[in-house]
C-alpha cells in the first residue's frame, strides 16, 4: 500500500557519547573513566578525549574528520568574545501547511537544542571587523530551509547590505523542509535575491560548506559566495 510507504520508522542511532576501550595500566588496575569525557568521531569510529576535539578546533586528532559544531559554539570559534549581537531570536512559528504534528515536532525540538530555528544570525566583530553572520545548525530539523531560516537569512543579508557589511554563513546540510512543501522551496528565491542585492552594492560574501552541505541550501545562498570555503567531505 502506498501508505506504508511513507510510514515512519524509527531507528536508534549512536550518535553520542561511548565508553572507550578499556586500557588497564601498568599495576594491573582499570581506570575508571567517567562519562562525556570521551566523544566517538563519526569519521573513523575512534574515542576521542572530548578536550582534545575542542583544543583541535573539532577536527579529529586521529582521521582529520570534521565534528559538526553547534550554532552558538561556532559562534564563540569565530567571532570576538562578547561582541555578537543576535538578531531575529524569536520569531512566530508558521504551518503554512498545517502539517499535522508539524507544531508538536518543532517545540520538542526546540527544547531538545535550546534553539529557536535551524540557523543563528547576527552581527559581531572579527578581529575588530564588524561582519554579519549565520550559522546553521543540523540538530535542528537537519538544518532545513523552512520559511522562517529563508527569512532570517534574506532579513539578515539585506541589513548587511544596508549597513554596508560583509556576510558570512557556514551552511550544513540543509534540504528542504518537508512539512513546509512549496513556501520551503521558496526561500530559496528569496535568499538569492537578497544576496544579489548584496553583491550589487559591492559587499563580500563568505559561504562555510560544513560537512555535509546538501540539498536546497546548495542550490541557492551557498553557493553564491564570492569566496566558497569548504570542510573535506568523507
Ligand atoms: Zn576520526
Amino acid at each position: 500500500m502506498l501508505r506504508d510507504m511513507f510510514k515512519k520508522t524509527y531507528t536508534r542511532i549512536d550518535t553520542k557519547y561511548r565508553e572507550p576501550e578499556r586500557t588497564v595500566t601498568a599495576d594491573g588496575e582499570e581506570p575508571t573513566i567517567p562519562q562525556g569525557l570521551w566523544r566517538k568521531c563519526n569519521k573513523c569510529g575512534q574515542p576521542i578525549y572530548t578536550e582534545d576535539v575542542k583544543n583541535n578546533y573539532y577536527i579529529c586528532p586521529k582521521c582529520k574528520g570534521y565534528f559538526r559544531v553547534h550554532a552558538y559554539r561556532r559562534i564563540e570559534m569565530v567571532i570576538d568574545d562578547g561582541t555578537f549581537e543576535e538578531w531575529d531570536k524569536e520569531m512566530e512559528f508558521v504551518n503554512p501547511l498545517s502539517f499535522p504534528g508539524y507544531e508538536k515536532k518543532m517545540n520538542a525540538t526546540k527544547e531538545k537544542t535550546r534553539l529557536n530555528e535551524a540557523i543563528v544570525t547576527g552581527k559581531g566583530r572579527i578581529h575588530g571587523q564588524e561582519t554579519v553572520i549565520g550559522v546553521c545548525d543540523a540538530r535542528f530539523f537537519m538544518s532545513s530551509m523552512g520559511h522562517n531560516v529563508g527569512e532570517k537569512i534574506a532579513r539578515a543579508v539585506e541589513r548587511a547590505t544596508a549597513e554596508k557589511l560583509p556576510v558570512i554563513i557556514f551552511a550544513c546540510s540543509g534540504g528542504a523542509r518537508m512539512q513546509e512543501g512549496l513556501v520551503s522551496l521558496m526561500q530559496m528565491a528569496k535568499t538569492s535575491a537578497a544576496l544579489e542585492k548584496h553583491h550589487e552594492a559591492g559587499q563580500l560574501f563568505v559561504s562555510v560548506f560544513t560537512d555535509p552541505t546538501t540539498g536546497g541550501v546548495t542550490a541557492s545562498f551557498a553557493m553564491l559566495g564570492d569566496i566558497i570555503l569548504a570542510e573535506p567531505m568523507r
